[in-house]
């Protein structure tokens, strides 16, 4: 926040300069930094409660700026969000995904990836049949995908985006509500919505430990997903007493630290080979 007097004022505008010099930057140098090798996805295992069998992983984007460094997704995505830029992103996530998927599959391997929508994606009516075509062209049961969406990216324009969400729904991909507990519309639109999974935000995952509300918000929301028929996902799992609080409660899939962290894709591949001597 702004303090009071000159010096205040004087800091302040510099300061937001050069947040937008930065921002204006990340945008028009986006696409290069997907053509020349910058971006990466990094892969976050989730497991099957109460064992230890992996069921896939979760896509995340990683950015090597040459001059910033390792940039967090938080900083650059909703940039690359406000403009064309994200269908690039996205196009860039699921194909590096899919070639994943396939290369398990070719060693025996079945397992399933969630790469993250944005709210551009559930907008584009011609979406469903990019993803239609690289599912063909990987020879990949639709299945074997999953997108995460946001109540909040649906709720940006909901006449567009059921549609799009249908489609894909019919196609046989796996749809996944995001960040669950932090919209508004919650309880009563997930319902109407052709999901098959929902994710517990991690912020409610995280605070079970400490605060009595956030373990009544997962419980709660572990017993109205079981009751609308979805696979409960908890992410933000970074200890034992969650897990097992988890497993108490009937949550379906773990994702968190105490995992793994997100890995790149040699790192994944170390993991798994560890994970299946023992
Ligand atoms: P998200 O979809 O909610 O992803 C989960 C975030 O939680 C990831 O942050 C992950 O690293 C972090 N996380 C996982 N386990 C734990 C844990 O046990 N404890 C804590 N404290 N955090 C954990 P990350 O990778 O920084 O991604 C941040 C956000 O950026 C994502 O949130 C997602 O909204 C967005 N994002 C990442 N990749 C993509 C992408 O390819 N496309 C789009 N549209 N958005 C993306
Ligand atoms: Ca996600
Ligand atoms: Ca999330
Ligand atoms: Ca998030």
């Amino acid at each position: 926040a702004a303090r009071n007097g000159e010096d205040g004022v004087r800091g302040y505008a510099p300061a937001m300069g050069q947040v937008f010099l930065r921002r204006f930057q990340l945008v028009t140098q986006f696409r290069q930094a997907l053509d020349s090798g910058q971006v990466e996805v990094h892969y976050q295992p989730k497991v099957a409660l109460p064992g230890r069998q992996v069921v896939g992983a979760e896509a995340l984007v990683r950015w090597s700026h040459p001059e910033y460094g390792r940039l967090d997704p938080d900083e650059f995505v909703p940039v690359v969000e406000a403009t064309g830029l994200v269908d690039a992103l996205t196009s860039f996530v699921l194909e590096r995904s899919l070639v994943k998927i396939r290369e398990w599959l070719d060693r025996g391997l079945r397992m399933s990836v969630a790469v993250n929508l944005s709210v551009r994606n559930l907008a584009d009516e011609a979406f469903p049949d990019r993803v239609a075509e690289a599912l063909r062209r990987h020879d990949i049961a639709p299945e074997l995908l999953t997108f995460e969406l946001t109540e909040s990216s649906v709720m940006a324009d909901p006449e567009r985006a059921l549609p799009v969400l249908r489609r894909l729904h019919a196609m046989g991909v796996v749809l996944a509500v995001d960040d669950f507990g932090t919209g508004y519309s919650s309880l009563a639109y997930l319902r109407q919505l052709p999901v098959d999974e929902v994710k517990i935000d991690k912020s409610f995952v995280l605070g079970m430990g400490t605060a009595l509300g956030d373990m009544a918000v997962v419980r709660t929301i572990v017993e109205l997903g079981h009751s609308l028929d979805l696979v409960v996902v908890a992410e933000g799992v970074e200890d034992d007493a969650a897990r097992e609080q988890l497993v108490a409660m009937g949550c379906d899939v773990a994702q968190g630290y105490l995992i793994s962290r997100p890995l790149s894709e040699e790192r994944l591949e170390a993991w798994l080979r560890a994970r299946t001597k023992k």
